[in-house]
Order: structure tokens, then sequence, then C-alpha cells
């Protein structure tokens, strides 16, 4: 889960890291009554969870409140990577006399958290990487070994040198780590961390990302979550407990479990056809399940059809197939059904169908044979209540 930019420095600051004062914007006269309040100059900066802002175009300095108001309402609106910026943050401009960076990573290869640092900051990490290898410090801090030790110290000190910089890089670093061990981050990144003309360093750019897998230890961070880095329809899925990921194919897919929807996605490509997304109702899956899930699936564009492919475990079939009837009854299906189902209550499930006039497939391979057939005869060749389904 990544935070925006706004958010992240919140969390630097209660670690007790140092950033300029800031507020976020979302109209230009926001923009402009923040500035006045903080004082200028001030930095107008798009709220997006994508890197490469600045050279984008969506981070300006404005001298005066009403240039504040003006920046804001040109980079509001604006694209940047196909997100378009809906928060501006107005933050304290910071003299920078040098640009540093820091960040703490999962090395997975090193099993540890890895930390780089570079005196060559404000460029992407990649950029310094390719371009000045030999001015980047990288070390593993052993998660066994027990936080930040002093050990650490010289090659952090090799990256920050100058009067005073490594003590500070060092309070930085041991900050930094405490965040990313207690809200189980899988990114803690300062870039460009600045340093004044005053010699002290200050984070003017943050990046925090929190490991999905840890966020049950963490329920209030959910909130956080911003709906840009999901799409709209997988953030409604994920509130109705589905794992969804839009694609752009033409078939939409429901199927039980992650792994049996990666094969039934291989399969309609192995058969010529093009999945539309990745939907796994999970275990248990409630009748409203499967109405959400059909839900999500038809606000699809250039959908052809739809496959329900089910192996009922600790998934009912009976439960399906309920679903599937509630479905029919409550959405406007438009294109041909195709269903699979074997497995738990399969007898009853399919008996549910049958009353309304459903017939269901028992082979995977008929089954993906036929949707992918029904979806290249192209849309409104069924209603959804004919042949199988
Ligand atoms: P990014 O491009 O998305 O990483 O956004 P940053 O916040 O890192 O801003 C990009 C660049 O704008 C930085 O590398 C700085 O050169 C400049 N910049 C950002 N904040 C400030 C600031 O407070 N003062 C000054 N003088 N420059 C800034
Ligand atoms: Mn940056």
């Amino acid at each position: 889960m990544k935070l925006h930019e706004f958010q992240a420095k919140g969390f630097l600051r209660d670690y007790g890291i140092p950033v300029p004062e800031g507020r976020p914007a979302t109209t230009p006269a926001e923009a402009r009554a923040i500035a006045a309040s903080i004082g200028c100059p001030v930095m107008v900066k798009a709220q997006v969870l994508v890197g490469g802002r600045g050279k984008a175009g969506g981070v300006k300095m404005a001298k005066s409140p009403e240039e504040a108001e003006a920046l804001a309402s040109r980079i509001l609106g604006m694209s940047i990577k196909g997100i378009v910026v809906q928060r501006v943050l107005i933050a304290a401009a910071v003299d920078i006399a040098a640009e540093f960076y820091m960040s703490l990573a999962v090395d997975r290869s090193g099993k540890a958290v890895q930390c780089i640092a570079s005196a060559s900051g404000g460029m992407d990490i990649e950029e310094i990487a390719a371009k000045q290898p030999e001015r980047i410090v990288r070390f593993a801090l052993d998660p066994w070994a027990g936080p930040v030790r002093q050990a650490h110290f010289a090659k952090l000190a090799s990256a920050f040198s100058g009067d005073g910089l490594a003590d500070q890089a060092w309070t930085f670093l041991e900050s930094m780590y405490r965040l990313f061990s207690e809200k189980d981050c899988s990114l803690v990144e300062i870039n460009p961390c600045a340093k004044t003309p005053a010699g002290k360093l200050i984070a003017a750019d943050a990046k925090v990302i929190f490991d999905d897998n840890a966020l049950f230890r963490h329920p209030e961070l959910e909130n956080l979550r911003s709906p840009e880095e999901y799409g709209v329809d997988e953030m409604d899925a994920r509130s109705n407990g589905l794992s969804y990921v839009g694609l752009d194919g033409t078939i939409g897919c429901i199927v039980n479990g992650a792994g049996l929807s990666m094969a039934t996605m291989d399969l309609i490509k192995f058969f010529g056809g093009s999945p539309a997304n990745f939907l796994d109702v999970g275990g248990s899956s409630s009748p409203e399940k499967v109405l959400n899930a059909l839900r999500i699936i038809l606000k699809h564009s250039g959908l052809t059809a739809i496959l329900i492919n089910i192996f009922g475990g600790i998934t009912r079939c009976d439960d399906i197939a309920r679903g599937i009837i509630m479905a029919r009854e409550r959405l406007s299906i438009p294109v041909p059904l195709v269903i699979r189902l074997i497995g738990t209550n399969e007898t009853e499930g399919r008996a549910i169908l049958k009353a309304a006039g459903i017939d269901a497939y028992e082979d995977l391979t008929d089954a993906v044979k036929g949707v992918v057939a029904r979806a290249g005869a192209g849309a409104g060749s069924a209603d959804g209540k004919g042949a199988r389904a």
C-alpha cells in the first residue's frame, strides 16, 4: 500500500525526522490560503502515487500565495503518467544546498532490510545506480542482529561526508528503521534528503510503502489507502472480500481460488480467448459474493462473455448457484454466461440452476472452449439466458 507524499511525511515527522511544514489542498483557493499561512516561498507538489513528478512539471516553487494559487490551478487536473492530479501538497520550500538519497527497502535475496544512501540525491535511484554506481552505499540491516548498529555508521558516513551530516544521517536512519519495522513497511525513502545552507538535513520528499501482507496487524492504516493505487473497481472488489485485477481482454472470469483463477486464464488464452480480469471469489463464497463479482465484472468495457468456474471445496456449489440466480434477477447481463460447476453440493447447485433453465458444464476444457466460442461470436449474440446459461 503506497502513501502519498503528505501522508508519508506525516509518519516521518511522527518518528522524529524533520520535514518542511505543509498541508494538502484540493483547490487553488485552498492552496493560496495554505501558502499564506505557512509563508512563502512554498513548493506546490502534485500528490500522485508515481515518481518523477518533478520532471513531469508537477513540482513548482511559488514566491507568493497568488503564485501558489496559479500553480495549483495548473497542476490540479494535470495528468502525470496517466494519473490525474486531484491534490497538491503546499509545503515550505527548503533552501537546498545539497541533495542526498536515503532509503530502507526489503532486500528479498539478502533476506534483510537494505539501506541505500548516496550523496547524489534528487534523481531516481536507478539513474544514480547507472550513472554513478561508485556514489552509492548499500548495506544490510540484519534483522536477527537487532536494529541499526554502530557497525553501519562508517558506511553511512562515507555517503554523508561533511560536518555533522553523518551524525544527522545516523539519527535519520534510526528513525527510518523504527518506522520501517514498527509499521511493517517495504519501502521508506527520502529523496531528496536536503541539506540546508545551515548544514541541517531535512526530508524534502518522502515515499512510504506498507507491506500489504502485514496490514492485518495495523487496521488503523487501512483508511490511508488511495483508490488511485488500485483503481475504483479493485477497491470495490476488495471491500467485498474479492481479489480482482482488471485486464484488457473480453472474457470476464469468476473463479474460486487464486491457483484455479490463473489456470483458467491460461486455458482461455490457450483456446484463443483473452481474459478481461482476474477474480478470485475465495473460499466460503456466499451468494452475495457472486452477485458482487458479476456486478464488478459487468462494468468492464468490451466484455463479450463471462465464465464462472467453480471447483467446490469449502466453497459450496449451491451457494454459487443461488448467487447466480440472484444476479440474474438483479442485474442486466447482456453477454453469454458460461458456468462450470463441480465439487461440494454439486447436485444441489445444478438442481438450482436447472430449475432456472441454466445448464452447467462439468469439464473445465469444455467450458473454456464454450466461452471462447461464444465470446468470439460477439456481444449480444445471446442474452445470457439461453443455452448454457
Ligand atoms: P519527485 O520528482 O516526484 O521525486 O519529487 P521531489 O519532491 O523529489 O521534487 C523534485 C525536485 O524538486 C527535487 O529533487 C528538488 O530538486 C526540487 N524540490 C523539491 N522540493 C524542494 C524544496 O523544498 N526546495 C527546493 N529548492 N527544491 C525542491
Ligand atoms: Mn523525490
